[in-house]
């Protein structure tokens, strides 16, 4: 079989030195926001030119701590897309605001900035886009109606570690980003782990306090906070994951040229479009089919999984039906929702699968 993502095959290659930190960490006793802890936040922030790093438990937690430290709650509305993991809204309604969604780019999946200004209202405070698939959001476009408005701007680049918008790193764009840890995103650990980015001295202070449950000081507590924690085991196992991390997404971007060489004039697929003046990481590598079923079905048949990327948008998930929206409200987003699949990426994707894989797709399309 070959499957979409092989974990295996990535922390094969570190396997040893994954065994050693782990004992390292059981022998130096301290388990949970350590040394290890502190050194992958010192490393990230560097990397990214940002004043703080923040390791949290999840990407989920990453982003409900850093509404929760801006004051976002009840009677607030954040400004988002439709078409993401249900995390980043779900983020927003946990600590009591609105998500408010914009229909996205039909290109790029991203949320479609011309359409912020129709959602505006005076209850706005952030702006909350997703480096969706490993590409950047547009970033600059986003930035200058949040200026305008006076909105915060909070990245859930979750899916997009190392991913550049204009030579600059996501993460270090807008006022806050998050980031998951979990194990199939382009950085991720064994289990699962967050982090928050942020050059606002005042929100890193009060995350630090928020993921200890509202404490700066051991059981004195000035806030509600929460416990969410990133563990020293999984610090430990991601500073050898960010050795790697560039190799890894280079190895993605490879991968997919040799796709994009491959499938460019195939009928019946559209392929990811990456803009001029960002890279893409490749998180995961999704094409657009009317054919979906069909397509799926031959890759199936071949053994080749593929995965769907996502087949129901937020506006229109049960738990959000009290939020009003209906079938047709984002188009765009409902297309992709309806078209779009992911085929296998993942940095050790041989060239001999990746051919079988591209052999299925030219010669179903061919026959449909
Ligand atoms: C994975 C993901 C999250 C949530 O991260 P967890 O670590 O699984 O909690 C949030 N937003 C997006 C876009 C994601 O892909």
């Amino acid at each position: 079989m070959i499957p979409l993502i092989d974990l295996t095959k990535q922390y094969g290659g570190i396997q040893k030195e994954i065994i050693e930190a782990i004992q390292d960490v059981l022998t130096g006793g301290q388990y949970i926001l350590g040394p290890k802890v502190k050194e992958l936040e010192e490393k990230i922030s560097e990397r990214l030119g940002v004043r703080h790093a923040i390791a949290v438990g999840n990407g989920t937690d990453a982003l409900v701590l850093t509404l929760d430290a801006y004051g976002i709650g009840s009677g607030d509305e954040v400004i988002t897309t439709p078409f993401t993991f249900f995390a980043t809204a779900e983020a927003i309604s946990k600590v009591g605001a609105t998500p408010v969604f914009v229909d996205i780019d039909p290109d790029t999946f991203h949320m479609d900035p011309s359409k912020l200004a129709d959602k505006l209202s005076t209850r706005t405070k952030a702006i909350l886009p997703v480096h969706i698939f490993g590409q950047p959001a547009s970033m600059d476009t986003i930035l200058a109606f949040a200026a305008e408005h006076d909105l915060l701007v909070i990245e859930d680049a979750c899916q997009a570690f190392g991913a550049t918008f204009m030579e600059t790193e996501v993460g270090s764009i807008g006022d806050a980003a998050c980031f998951s840890f979990f194990p199939t995103k382009n950085l991720g650990t064994i289990g699962d782990g967050g982090l928050i980015t942020t050059s606002d001295d005042r929100l890193a202070e009060s995350l630090r306090k928020l993921r200890v449950h509202g404490s700066q000081e051991k059981y004195f507590h000035q806030q509600i906070g929460y416990n969410s924690r990133l563990d020293e085991i999984h610090a430990a196992i991601l500073l050898i994951c960010l050795r790697e991390i560039d190799t890894w997404n280079e190895q993605r971007i490879s991968i997919a040229n040799y796709y994009f060489a491959k499938l460019n004039h195939v009928k019946h697929i559209e392929l990811p479009v990456v803009m001029s003046n960002r890279s893409h990481v490749f998180h995961l590598f999704c094409i657009k089919s009317s054919r979906r079923k069909e397509i799926i079905s031959a890759l199936k048949q071949a053994d080749i999984q593929t995965g769907i990327y996502y087949p129901q948008c937020l506006h229109l998930q049960e738990v959000y039906r009290e939020l009003g929206y209906d079938d047709g409200d984002f188009p765009v987003a409902e297309m992709a929702a309806s078209q779009l699949f992911a085929i296998p990426m993942h940095p050790f994707l041989s060239r001999e699968d990746q051919d079988r894989v591209i052999d299925v797709i030219q010669k179903v399309s061919e026959r449909l």
